[in-house]
């Protein structure tokens, strides 16, 4: 399938992975809003919650909280968003279904009306690698 989460599922395309179990994939965001921007996938391929099988979205749901957690303790973000589009008219651009984390702190300008999400300046290889150690799991 020509699908890009599946291809990293499938580790044919690399990523900074933060968490992965049998039903789970989460990794760092390529193009951040907020430096340890993070999302989660379902390791199925379904393309949005309308289609989503619940074990997964239960599953997902607990990993957001794990890894919230982990943004806090980690001084990533003093409040954490999750972001979550279904459909074109919802600006979904990948067609599997996503979880976004989005680590909030003063003064980041991240405005979820409007303009919406804008990315920060693209992290260097070294800064994705450390925010993947700060944030992995395990
Ligand atoms: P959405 O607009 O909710 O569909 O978000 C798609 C997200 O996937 C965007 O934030 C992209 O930056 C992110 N993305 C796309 N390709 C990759 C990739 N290869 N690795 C990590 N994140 C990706
Ligand atoms: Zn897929």
């Amino acid at each position: 399938m020509d699908c890009i989460f599946c291809k990293i599922i499938n580790q044919e395309i690399p990523c900074f992975k933060i968490y992965e179990d049998d039903f789970v994939l989460s990794f760092l965001d390529i193009n951040p809003v907020a430096p340890g921007h993070t999302l989660i996938i379902p390791k199925k391929h379904f393309e949005n919650i309308f289609e989503c099988e619940e074990e997964y979205l239960s599953k997902i749901i607990s990993v957001a909280q794990k890894i919230s957690q982990k943004i806090k303790k980690q001084g990533i973000g003093e409040g954490v968003n999750l972001y979550q589009a279904n459909g074109a008219i919802a600006e979904q651009v990948v067609p599997h279904f996503h979880l976004h984390l989005i680590p909030r702190n003063p003064g980041d300008n991240i405005n979820f009306t409007g303009q919406g999400m804008k990315p920060i300046s693209k992290p260097t290889q070294e800064n994705f690698k450390n925010m993947k150690n700060k944030l992995s799991l395990k």
